[in-house]
């Protein structure tokens, strides 16, 4: 989601991400970390295997992949790390002057 939100907005990942725990921060919007177990054996379609809301901090590892069993170490080679919007941006009342 940052990924998505940093080409619709010309921005870099790392300043999409900024922007969103801006928002987060200030209780604009909630937002979630989603950990992905980056080549998973199992062939059941890419689920998550741990959602943590940002406001609770980084995610402890090791996790567990409830799919193959195996401790996953926050290392960029066993995971892959994304954040989604929980609900709907807030829309505001801009009228032109
Ligand atoms: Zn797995």
């Amino acid at each position: 989601m940052p990924h998505e939100l940093a080409m619709a907005a010309s921005m870099d990942a790392e300043d999409a991400i900024a922007l969103l725990q801006l928002l987060a921060k200030d209780h604009v919007v909630s937002l979630q970390f989603l950990v992905y177990h980056r080549d998973c054996p199992s062939d059941v379609p890419r689920a998550p295997i741990y959602v943590q809301a940002f406001t609770d901090g980084w995610p402890l590892f090791p996790l567990q992949c409830d799919e193959c069993d195996e401790p996953i170490q926050a290392d960029e080679a066993e995971i892959q790390l994304s954040a989604r919007i929980e609900g709907r941006l807030p829309r505001f009342n801009v009228a032109a002057k």
